[in-house]
């Protein structure tokens, strides 16, 4: 028998936890296979709703259509008390907690594993989702719907009709709690640790003073719990997004109109491109914060755990190349480069490749990367693109690539004019007919390009942002790009 508070609340937070971890492990009997990476649209989730008119416990309704006609639903589920409100990617962008609320009706369907929970669960709280409310947005893989308006600055002016159903739908309700589901940049960290935001939290601000009403502190708390449970999983990846009041986004004006909004937003992890782990994180979160609502656990949470959360930094990068020496005009200098890749749509938004930009080049030491090489006995030379072009795609698949960047270029012309591809798995780039020329300067804002000499040798490449190793070129499995913007 625990023998006092402590102890009390200790038994509590292991309990809590154990629900979590066994979350965790019985994930992929839930998981929705059918959906396997960010860029799936409305058509891939439509028939996995119409499946859930058939299990008596979901109530499915059409509340809208887009812009382009597409179909907006809102899922119920659950008799309880306490409304609890969830709409995902209203950024069209952003659909990492749209897959997880697919793995949770999953979960929910299941008539076997965790009917405990779920009975005591359903009968404490009432459930709402929008899952994908800017389904043309997701259709394009953009952030804005198809009148180039954020949904999210859209909550008092209501131009948009996706904007126009989430404010219908949460009036209609008046939940106690929202979850306001997103995903951030890969460039945030939590504070200055080195570490990716993975998950950032925020209860939003209901007005320009940051006010604490009572449903913004019941989120706060809600975030606490949720704090203490991920880092368990995901320590020293959590932060925390600025809580300055935007009198146009939803998660503020709904906790100015009375309920506890959770915005939860997935950033980067290290060697989840997909974010198909941070999606599982994500799965977990949101049961774990529908048990601690259910239970009234978040009551007893302290603030100091929602204020202890570092704040959301910008120090994170794609990748650092650190202390390459530099020659300018005979002197030597020591930079770190840090390269940012932004990812290009193609094949009609299914698919992207990579495109890097220099994000800064110097001192770097604050920030960190996500791949990072320390390349002290290094010079950096700019690549530069071979003079003579190449008259067919044939010619360019008998270039020996080790050679070619061995003798300092990074870029080849060809005139071809029947090229129709957006990029390449060559490891160079390659510049069509009378294309703009890859600039060769190392510069911000500019190409990664670059040769990287050892007491003179070639030892490495970087083209489009992607390190080559000369000497095993083979390995190499990033995409260059194609330059067609001719000159006039
Ligand atoms: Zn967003």
């Amino acid at each position: 028998m625990p023998q006092d508070k402590q102890s009390v609340d200790s038994v509590e937070s292991t309990r809590f936890n154990e629900l979590a971890w066994n979350l965790y492990y019985s994930y992929e009997n839930f998981k929705e296979k059918t959906l396997t990476n960010r860029r799936f649209k409305h058509s891939d989730i439509v028939p996995l709703i119409e499946q859930l008119k058939n299990k008596k416990i979901f109530m499915v309704n059409k509340v809208g259509k887009s812009v382009e006609g597409r179909d907006i639903y809102l899922i119920s589920l659950g008799n309880g008390k306490t409304k609890v409100f969830l709409w995902s990617q209203m950024h069209g962008d952003e659909p990492t907690a749209t897959a997880a609320l697919f793995d949770m009706f999953n979960f929910f369907s299941d008539e076997k594993e965790f009917a405990e929970f779920k009975k005591n669960l359903l009968s404490n709280i009432t459930l709402y989702f929008i899952p994908m409310v800017n389904p043309d947005g997701a259709e394009q893989f953009q952030r804005r719907n198809i009148f180039e308006i954020d949904l999210n600055r859209d909550v008092l002016r209501q131009q948009t009709p996706e904007a126009k159903i989430l404010k219908n739908v949460f009036d209609s309700l008046k939940a106690d709690f929202g979850f306001n589901l997103h995903d951030q940049g890969r460039n945030y960290s939590a504070g200055n640790s080195f570490k990716p935001a993975s998950i950032s939290f925020l209860a939003p601000s209901p007005d320009f003073d940051r006010s604490i009403t009572p449903p913004r502190e019941n989120a706060m708390k809600l975030i606490g719990d949720l704090v203490n449970i991920l880092n368990e999983f995901i320590p020293g990846h959590i932060g925390k997004y600025m809580d300055d009041f935007e009198p146009r986004a939803f998660g503020d004006n709904f906790t100015k109109w009375g309920t506890g909004v959770v915005l939860i937003e997935s950033g980067g992890w290290r060697g989840d491109c997909e974010k198909q782990f941070l999606r599982k994180i994500n799965y977990i979160t949101i049961l774990s914060a529908l048990n601690s609502i259910a239970s009234g656990s978040f009551l007893k949470q302290d603030l100091s755990v929602y204020e202890s959360i570092p704040n959301n930094e910008e120090l994170m990068m794609d990748l650092i190349l650190r202390n390459l020496k530099i020659n300018k005009d005979g002197n030597e200098y020591v930079v770190d480069i840090g390269i940012n890749f932004e990812e290009i749509n193609t094949n009609g938004a299914k698919e992207f490749y990579l495109e890097a930009e220099i994000e800064d080049i110097g001192d770097l030491s604050v920030f960190s990367g996500y791949d990072e090489f320390d390349l002290s006995d290094y010079t950096i030379h700019p690549g530069k693109t071979k003079p003579e072009p190449f008259n067919s795609i044939d010619e360019l698949s008998k270039i020996n690539p080790a050679q070619l960047l061995a003798d300092g270029y990074t870029s080849v012309r060809i005139n071809e004019n029947n090229f129709q591809d957006e990029y390449s798995s060559f490891p160079f780039n390659i510049v069509l007919n009378n294309a703009e020329l890859p600039s060769e300067k190392i510069e911000v804002e500019g190409s990664a390009n670059f040769i990287l000499r050892k007491n003179g040798e070639v030892k490495f490449a970087v083209v489009n942002g992607f390190v080559i190793d000369i000497a095993n070129i083979e390995s190499w499995n990033g995409n260059s790009i194609v330059i067609k913007k001719s000159v006039n």
